[in-house]
């Protein structure tokens, strides 16, 4: 079991005190589990990836399905994410993927992760679930006039190589339809792009998957899967659930625990929001907060920010090293001084929400979508914090798999195979220290 971090982030029975949680009731929306039962799929992890899988399996593909959630249905970091629609989900320079995957690979990898979005919004439109969409395009703003080059090359590699929409903006004509502030020196734009209330949208996923026929439980942590008879014996909360198939839809909260073959390949990384209280109008007018477009300062450490329909505003960025709710407050009070530093007439302006969770970084840089090889476990993870692009359509991919005698996805090689476990795997958060230290000396060059 890993103990990487303080267990105060796998509380799975308090809910995070998080802006979304205020905004929609969560409570009491769905059973635990407390009897044995039978099911042809059994999918453990109630986020968009699980439950977007459960949603196809049952509505497209008639399946018998069991979700099993260990805290109530939008505990994951699916309900508490900033909710940018981003692209692309891989920590890899462009250069990287041509030399490591080829230019057919990766642009079929950039095709595959517009489909992503495309899915996401059409999952909307298609269920009418009510998640303040917002923006028409993703905004990447150059943080000191020597990132401003780096901004302009990406905007043309995506265009050249991808086909993807950009435009390029000086300091001057993003002051007018971005904003202004201390770190904005230029930035880019990209379509398709926009934002979501991550935990409205997760709902709604839910609540269509319900109506599809899928048995979902929260509060039903698994805590043991055996095998017997070719059948998985699933245990939790005491009760058995008999499947022939098993998904793994657990992403960053995986304890290396129930997936023996599954273990040691991640790498949680925590990542933290804060939220201010509504801004008035003067106070966004100083900063010409002219959009609701998601922003990404690009710094290696970076940071994210949009300003919400209650003109909120949300500000976010790696978390800490430790896990407990200390540290969490902790850094929540340093990204306060980060956000004030950067938009220095907020100075006065006060947080109410602060929250964190865990994403899933991997040795591979991309996620992975798949089936081990001679068993019936899928798995579907490391979307290196991109998963409201990414995990809605993996989940979809994952069900095709299932149904599927080919075992074959026809989905670019960046997202197949299991990425390498880490070596010395208990010294994950060591590795992330080193690499964190890298950054922070790259920043200040
Ligand atoms: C603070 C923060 C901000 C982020 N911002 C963005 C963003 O703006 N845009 C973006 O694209 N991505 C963002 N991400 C990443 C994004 O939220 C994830 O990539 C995505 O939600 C992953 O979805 P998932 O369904 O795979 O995992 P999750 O939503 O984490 O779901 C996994 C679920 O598995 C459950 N589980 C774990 N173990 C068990 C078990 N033994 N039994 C039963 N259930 C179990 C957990 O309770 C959890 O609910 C952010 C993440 C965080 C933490």
């Amino acid at each position: 079991m890993s103990n990487l971090y303080h267990n105060d982030i796998y509380n799975f029975e308090k809910p995070v005190n998080s802006y979304w949680e205020s905004t929609i009731d969560t409570k009491n929306k769905y059973k635990t589990l407390d009897k044995d039962m039978n099911a042809n799929v059994v999918v453990i992890g109630g986020g968009y990836t699980g439950l977007s899988c459960a949603l196809s399996l049952a509505k497209k593909y008639n399946e018998d399905v069991i979700l099993l959630e260990a805290g109530h249905i939008g505990w994951g970091s699916s309900g508490r994410n900033a909710g940018f629609c981003c692209i692309p989900p891989a920590k890899m320079s462009v250069k990287k993927m041509f030399n490591k995957y080829g230019k057919d690979e990766t642009k079929k990898f950039f095709q595959n992760t517009i489909e992503g979005s495309n899915f996401t919004k059409n999952t909307i439109k298609e269920y009418n679930i009510d998640c303040d969409l917002t923006g028409d395009s993703n905004y990447e703003v150059a943080p000191h006039p020597n990132y401003f080059d780096g901004i302009k090359k990406e905007a043309e590699t995506y265009k050249k190589e991808f086909g993807i929409e950009t435009k390029v903006f000086s300091k001057e004509e993003f002051n007018e339809i971005g904003h202004g502030g201390n770190e904005q020196y230029g930035a880019m734009s990209y379509k398709p792009g926009f934002a979501i209330n991550p935990l409205k949208f997760l709902l709604g996923i839910a609540n269509a998957a319900k109506n599809a026929g899928v048995k979902i439980f929260q509060k039903s942590k698994v805590m043991k899967i055996e095998k017997s008879k070719g059948k998985f014996i699933i245990i939790s909360n005491g009760s058995i659930i008999k499947a022939n198939k098993v998904v793994m839809a657990t992403n960053g909260f995986y304890k290396d625990d129930i997936f023996p073959k599954l273990n040691n390949m991640i790498l949680p990384v925590i990542s933290n929001i804060i939220i201010t209280r509504p801004l008035t109008t003067e106070e966004i007018k100083s900063h010409n907060f002219i959009t609701n477009n998601p922003v990404l300062n690009i710094r290696n450490l970076l940071f994210y920010y949009r300003l919400l329909k209650d003109n909120r505003f949300l500000f976010g960025a790696r978390g800490d090293l430790v896990g407990s709710e200390k540290s969490s407050l902790e850094k929540s009070k340093n990204m306060e001084l980060q956000m004030k530093k950067v938009f220095p007439d907020w100075n006065n302006v006060n947080i109410d929400f602060h929250w964190r969770g865990l994403i899933a970084i991997t040795t591979k840089f991309s996620p992975s979508i798949g089936k081990i090889e001679d068993d019936e476990i899928y798995y579907s993870f490391g979307y290196q914090a991109n998963g409201v692009n990414t995990a809605p359509w993996s989940g979809n991919e994952l069900a095709k798999l299932i149904v599927s005698n080919s075992k074959n996805l026809n989905i670019s090689k960046l997202y197949k195979g299991l990425p390498s476990k880490f070596p010395f795997p208990k010294l994950r958060l060591f590795y992330l220290k080193l690499a964190l230290a890298y950054y922070k000396y790259m920043d200040k060059n």
